[in-house]
């Protein structure tokens, strides 16, 4: 039989539909837009194969400063979108840390484990520089420092380089147990950690720090690690206890500190938990934001993931304005207040944590654009 005029008319608009759904799905500007990011550039460089996206979300504060990865995505989209959401989380992290830096981030698309490296970085370095200053970066995954002095020979708008703010574990590490206090304080109405059992995912560089500041405050230790030389280190050091690595969620304790890997807060292991207090140095804890919901359903208090492990962005930034080991611990001591402050504003505006350090952020990002809005 022949199909009625009606159908294809409604196959074609079907087919239109289809196809304005397809480009706003791909459309740049749009993914832009969504969350406010400033600027995307995009750079091929033919004879090396450099393919680079810098993105730069927000400048308000100071230059956009976020790290390179080096990442085999399946596909430019791919890398995008992952380039614009590290971007924007830069944004936040620096602006509750108190820094005057504004939120980047770039990505190489490619096999992160090629030996013949420079062209890569040289032709890195120079999209960076094409940026005038608007963008400084650093190391993240699949990048190292001696890529970082690649980068160099071309613009000085890149940090951790080789003899300067080093490792920023120490850092971090110091922030965490400074925001692990101020869970205290909020918990408990008092800061004081002897006595208190602190459950650590991960004893290493990070965990292994932690656990030493922890100790000498008289906190009783449980300790897991997939790596069993990192566990018998702070079994030895730190007189810690320790669990298998997926019994660690269980352990009743006072805190979980995560120190190792993302998306540990989930649906499986909330379910698990018998502690007061999340707070730890891992990125990205929280499996999906939901999961955040849920700590509040739960009464557990948690600090957000960004807020409590800026160290390494503290120390970068250190090293971009000349400070002082001391100085940078001093900053990232600030921690205990801004971890305080969240809570505030989460009793305040009824909102779990996680969205009331978002508030923090915007709130300091709007705050200074007003004072600098006149000429001088
Ligand atoms: P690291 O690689 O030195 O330590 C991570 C440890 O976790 C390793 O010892 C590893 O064996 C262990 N681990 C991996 N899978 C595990 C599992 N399933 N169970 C238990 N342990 C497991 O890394 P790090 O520098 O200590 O960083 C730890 C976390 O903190 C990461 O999420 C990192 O992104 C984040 N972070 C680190 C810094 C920093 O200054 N190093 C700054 C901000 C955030």
């Amino acid at each position: 039989m022949k199909a009625p005029a009606k159908s294809s008319a409604s196959s074609s608009r079907a087919l239109s539909r289809a196809v304005a759904k397809k480009e706003e799905a791909t459309a740049l500007f749009a993914l832009l837009e969504e969350h406010e990011h400033e600027q995307v550039s995009l750079v091929y460089e033919p004879s090396s194969g450099y393919r680079g996206i810098i993105a730069i979300h927000d400048t308000t504060l100071g230059p956009a400063l976020g790290g390179t990865r080096f990442w085999n995505y399946s596909n430019d989209r791919e890398a995008l979108i992952d380039c614009l959401r590290l971007a924007r989380g830069m944004t936040y992290k620096a602006a509750v840390a108190g820094l005057n830096l504004g939120g980047g981030k770039s990505v190489i698309i490619g096999d992160n484990t090629i030996r013949n490296r420079e062209p890569i970085f040289r032709a890195h370095g120079r999209h960076v520089k094409a940026l005038g200053g608007r963008y400084i970066t650093a190391e993240d995954v699949g990048t190292s420092v001696g890529d970082m002095e690649f980068i160099k020979a071309e613009t000085d708008h890149v940090t951790g380089l080789i003899g300067k703010s080093g490792d920023p574990s120490p850092v971090t590490a110091f922030g965490v147990y400074r925001g692990i206090k101020a869970c205290a304080t909020h918990r408990y109405g008092d800061a004081e950690l002897r006595g208190k059992k602190v459950a650590i995912q991960g004893c290493g560089h990070v965990g292994y720090y932690l656990a030493e500041l922890l100790y000498k405050e008289g906190a009783d230790l449980i300790v897991t690690d997939i790596d069993g030389a990192k566990v018998e280190r702070v079994v030895k050091d730190f007189e810690a206890k320790t669990v298998a690595p997926d019994e660690i969620y269980g352990v009743p304790a006072n805190v979980f500190a995560p120190c190792a890997l993302g998306g540990i807060i989930n649906d499986q292991t909330i379910a698990q938990l018998k502690v007061d207090i999340v707070a730890g140095g891992a990125n990205n804890q929280l499996a999906e934001e939901r999961h955040g919901d849920m700590l509040e359903e739960r009464g557990i208090t948690y600090a957000p993931d960004y807020v409590i492990n800026a160290g390494g962005l503290v120390n970068v930034n250190a090293e971009l304005e000349g400070w002082t080991m001391e100085r940078a611990r001093n900053k990232e001591g600030e921690i205990f207040d801004t971890i305080l402050m969240v809570f505030d504003i989460a009793a305040e505006e009824r909102m779990p944590s996680y969205r009331a350090a978002d508030r923090l952020a915007e709130r300091r990002i709007a705050a200074i654009a007003k004072v600098r809005q006149n000429f001088v």
